[in-house]
C-alpha cells in the first residue's frame, strides 16, 4: 500500500513517530494509502520552516504571490476530474458533487488572486492641516490551518488562497478522514511554484497534531472549520492568537402555505440529503405551514422514496456513503432518539455489508424542543416540524444554539423580507436551499456557529491580514491632535 508523507520545507518526509494511519474508501471500506501519524515534533519542524519562510514570501509583492494563485487555479482545472473522482472516492458524495468541491477550490483560487492586486486600505482626511492619514494591510504571521473533512479540497482552499495573498506562511493540517485529498492539493501548489516552507502539511490527529498547533507560541492565528466542542476547545486554549471559529449548523428551511411546491420539494431534497447530509449548511430541519403538512409530506415522501444510494462515482448514484463507522452510529443513535420524539416516515436504517450506508430518514411531528430538532446529527436525517404562521416558523427557526444558514420559501415578499430581517443566521436563501454558497460573497454564521469572522469574499481577506494605520505629517512642526495646543 502506498505511503503518503508530511510536506515540510519543500521536502516530503516522514514523521517522527514512525506511526501511520489508513483513508478508507467510505463506499467499500477500502484503503486508499498509509499516512503519517505525525507528533507534535513535526509540528515544530513545520512552524520553523514557516518562520524560515516568511520574511522572504511576506515582502514578496502581493500581485506576483497572485500570479502563483493564478496557476494554483489553472492546474486545478486542469486537474479536476481526476480530483473530484478523488473526492468521491475518499469522502464519499457524488462525483458531481466532487467535482463542485473541486470547482470552489478553482474559484477561490482565482478570486483570491485578483486581491493580489488590490488588497485595498483605505485614505481619509486628517484633522490637522497637512497631514496624510491611510491603511494598509499586513500579514499575520504564521498562521494554523485546520480543516474536517466534509469538504476536502474546498475547505482546505478557501483558507490557503486568502492566507497565501496576504503574505502569511502556513501549517496546515487535514482531517484524517481525507489526508490523501490534501496531499494531492499541496502537491498542485507545489506544482504551481509555492516557495519552500511557505505551506506545510502535517497530517495526523486533532489531539496530538491539532492541539500543537493551536498552543505553539509562534503561531499568530487559526483558521478552523470542525464541531462546535473542538471549536470551544480552540477558542480556549488558543490565547491571544486570532482565531476564526466556523463550526456547526442546524438548518431551517421554512415552507409558508403559499409556497410553489414543486421548488420547495427539489430544495428540500438537494439541502437535506445532498452530501448524505454531512453540510455545515444541510437542511435538518423543515418548519412548514400546518395548512399545507400533509399535502407537502406526501409529495417529499415520494421523492425521498426514489433515491438511490450507492458508490458516488456510480451515475445512477443520489446519495453515497456517510465518512465513517461512527458517523453511522452516530446518526442511529438520533433515529432511536427520534423514534420517541416524532413520527419515523421513512428511512432510519444502517444498509448492511460493506460501507457506511444509511437510508435517508425524515420525521414528522417534531417538536421544535426535541433532540433531533436541535442537535447536529450531520447525515441524512431530517425532522419536520409545524406552525401556524410565519412568525411562529421564525420563533422556531430561531430557538437552536446555531445559526449558520436558513432559507423560505413563500411567494409573498412580506414573508420572505420579514424571515430576511428576524431569522438569526449568518446566510439567508429566498427561494432556493440552504446550500449553495459563492466564493465571492462572505460565509459564516452567528451565535454558536461561530465567533464573527466570515471566509471567502472580501471578508476572507480580513481573516488573514492586520491593518496598519499610517499618518504622514508634512506640516514642518508638531502638530498635536485633539485639538491640543
Ligand atoms: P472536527 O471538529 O471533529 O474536526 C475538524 C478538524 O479539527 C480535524 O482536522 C480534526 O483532526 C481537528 N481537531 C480535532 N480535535 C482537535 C483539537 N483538540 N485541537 C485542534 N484540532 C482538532 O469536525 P469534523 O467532524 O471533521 O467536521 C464536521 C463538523 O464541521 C460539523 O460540525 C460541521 O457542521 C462543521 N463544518 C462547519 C463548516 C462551516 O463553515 N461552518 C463547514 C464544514 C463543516
Amino acid at each position: 500500500m502506498k505511503l503518503y508523507k508530511n510536506y515540510i520545507n519543500g521536502k516530503w518526509i516522514e514523521s517522527n513517530s514512525k506511526k501511520t494511519f489508513l483513508s478508507l474508501d467510505p463506499s467499500n471500506e477500502r484503503p486508499l494509502g498509509k499516512f503519517q501519524q505525525s507528533n507534535e515534533k513535526d509540528v515544530d519542524l513545520a512552524v520553523e520552516s514557516a518562520k524560515n519562510a516568511f520574511k522572504e514570501w511576506s515582502e514578496t509583492p502581493a500581485p506576483k504571490r497572485g500570479e502563483i494563485l493564478f496557476e494554483i487555479s489553472r492546474l486545478l482545472k486542469k486537474n479536476k476530474q481526476r480530483l473530484g473522482r478523488l473526492v468521491t472516492t475518499e469522502m464519499g458524495k457524488v462525483l458531481k458533487e466532487g467535482l463542485g468541491d473541486v470547482q470552489e477550490a478553482i474559484d477561490i483560487f482565482e478570486y483570491m488572486a485578483g486581491e493580489g492586486r488590490r488588497l485595498f486600505g483605505n485614505t481619509t482626511p486628517s484633522e490637522l492641516k497637512n497631514k496624510f492619514c491611510m491603511t494598509v494591510r499586513k500579514p499575520l504571521g504564521i498562521v494554523s490551518l485546520i480543516t474536517p473533512w466534509n469538504f476536502p479540497i474546498a475547505i482546505p482552499a478557501w483558507k490557503l488562497a486568502p492566507a497565501l495573498v496576504c503574505g502569511n506562511t502556513i501549517v496546515f493540517k487535514p482531517s484524517s478522514d481525507t489526508p490523501l485529498c490534501a496531499i494531492e492539493l499541496v502537491k498542485i501548489l507545489e506544482n504551481a511554484g509555492i516557495p519552500k516552507g511557505v505551506v506545510n502539511l502535517v497530517t495526523g490527529t486533532g489531539d496530538i497534531v491539532g492541539r500543537r498547533m493551536v498552543t505553539h507560541p509562534e503561531i499568530r492565528a487559526i483558521s478552523f472549520t470542525g464541531n462546535k466542542g473542538t471549536g470551544e476547545f480552540i477558542a480556549k486554549n488558543a490565547g491571544i492568537k486570532k482565531v476564526g471559529l466556523e463550526l456547526g449548523g442546524k438548518n431551517p428551511i421554512v415552507v409558508m402555505d403559499d409556497a410553489n411546491l414543486d421548488l420547495v420539494i427539489d430544495g428540500i431534497v438537494w439541502g437535506a440529503f445532498g452530501t448524505t447530509g454531512q453540510r455545515c449548511t444541510a437542511a435538518s430541519r423543515v418548519i412548514v405551514h400546518k395548512k399545507i403538512k400533509k399535502k407537502f409530506e406526501n409529495e417529499l415522501l415520494k421523492r425521498v422514496r426514489k433515491l438511490r444510494l450507492g458508490n458516488g462515482l456510480k451515475k445512477s448514484t443520489d446519495v453515497g456513503p456517510l465518512i465513517n463507522k461512527a458517523a453511522i452510529e452516530k446518526v442511529h443513535k438520533y433515529t432511536e432518539i427520534g423514534k420517541k420524539e416524532g413520527k419515523l416516515l421513512c428511512g432510519g436504517e444502517i444498509i448492511k455489508g460493506k460501507g457506511f450506508f444509511y437510508k435517508p430518514t425524515i420525521f414528522t411531528d417534531v417538536s421544535p424542543k426535541a433532540k433531533i430538532a436541535r442537535e447536529e446529527i450531520f447525515g441524512p436525517s431530517l425532522s419536520i416540524i409545524s406552525v401556524n404562521n410565519l412568525n411562529e416558523a421564525i420563533d422556531v427557526a430561531n430557538d437552536i444554539e446555531y445559526g449558520l444558514s436558513s432559507s423560505i420559501y413563500t411567494e409573498n415578499i412580506a414573508n420572505a423580507f420579514k424571515f430576511i430581517e428576524k431569522v438569526e443566521a449568518g446566510i439567508t436563501y429566498v427561494n432556493s436551499s440552504t446550500i449553495g454558497a459563492e466564493v465571492h460573497l462572505p460565509f459564516g454564521g452567528v451565535k454558536g456557529t461561530g465567533n464573527g469572522t466570515r471566509e471567502a469574499g472580501i471578508e476572507g481577506i480580513h481573516e488573514f491580514s492586520e491593518t496598519k494605520t499610517i499618518y504622514i505629517d508634512y506640516s514642518g512642526k508638531l502638530q498635536k491632535a485633539q485639538g491640543i495646543d
